[in-house]
């Protein structure tokens, strides 16, 4: 069921600033991903088959944000690889462990996590990670994920939030990419809606195609982009409209 240690995780203040000595070693970082709920940037340097990641919090009221303020920057968990997260976690449960955030959640680039309390294993905060499936997780469209649409007559581009999808058509809660950073500035100055996404179904004879919305190397996703300027998560501002 533990197939390797899959990264030590290191909180640090800046991912910048610690970058440049992991760097100077000759490792090479990843993209750096926001873990919004956790409120924390990562960065993932690959060291053979593991890796080192490192923890920039963004909010000092967080979990790395409060782990830096009471012990200061180091290292601060071990990630194991596991298959099976949820039998695992439900048996260390059971076995008395205190397992916390209730069992697994979403972790960085599409993985899922489980972590222990550092009481229940002598001072170590320790993760398990099951890696997401990478056959199928670069197409998967899964309703709830941010995604940009082309479409045709007449040409157009969407960003928005994938509500269903099925052989007619798709429906999004979106937005056109041409107002998307009218919304942000609008979000930014908390104003009431003028411009802001609306649920909409778009045919499948309109769509020339539909990407996930992701960061790409050093160009940050829509989503990103909104969180870097606004301070929140988008889904999490979309919520509140509702
Ligand atoms: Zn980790």
């Amino acid at each position: 069921m533990i197939a390797k240690i899959n990264h030590i995780g290191i909180a640090v203040k800046s991912l910048d600033e610690r970058l440049r000595f992991w760097k100077a070693l000759g490792l090479k970082p990843g993209e750096t991903e926001l873990l919004a709920s956790e409120k924390v940037q990562v960065s993932f340097l690959p060291v053979g088959e593991s890796s080192i990641e490192l923890l920039e919090p963004t909010d000092g009221d967080s979990p790395v944000g409060r782990y830096i303020e009471k012990r200061g920057e180091g290292i601060h968990h071990i990630a194991l690889q596991v298959t099976e997260l949820d039998s695992l976690l439900g048996a260390l449960e059971e076995a008395g462990f205190q397992v916390l955030h209730g069992g697994a959640q979403p972790g960085a680039d599409g993985s899922r996590v489980g972590f222990l309390h550092p009481r229940s294993c002598g001072g170590v905060l320790v993760e398990l990670v099951e890696e997401a499936d990478r056959k199928d997780a670069p197409g998967t469209m899964a309703p709830g994920e941010t995604v940009l649409a082309y479409l045709r007559d007449p040409q157009e581009k969407i960003w928005g939030v994938l509500r269903s999808l099925d052989a007619s058509g798709i429906v999004l809660e979106g937005i056109d990419l041409g107002s998307f950073d009218d919304w942000i500035s609008q979000v930014e100055r908390g104003e009431e809606s003028v411009v802001g996404p609306s649920v909409v179904f778009l045919p499948m004879s309109r769509i020339e195609r539909v990407l996930l919305d992701r960061t790409s190397g050093d160009i940050p996703s829509l989503s990103e982009r909104f969180f870097r300027r606004v301070g929140r998560s988008v889904l999490e501002v979309l919520g509140d409209c509702r």
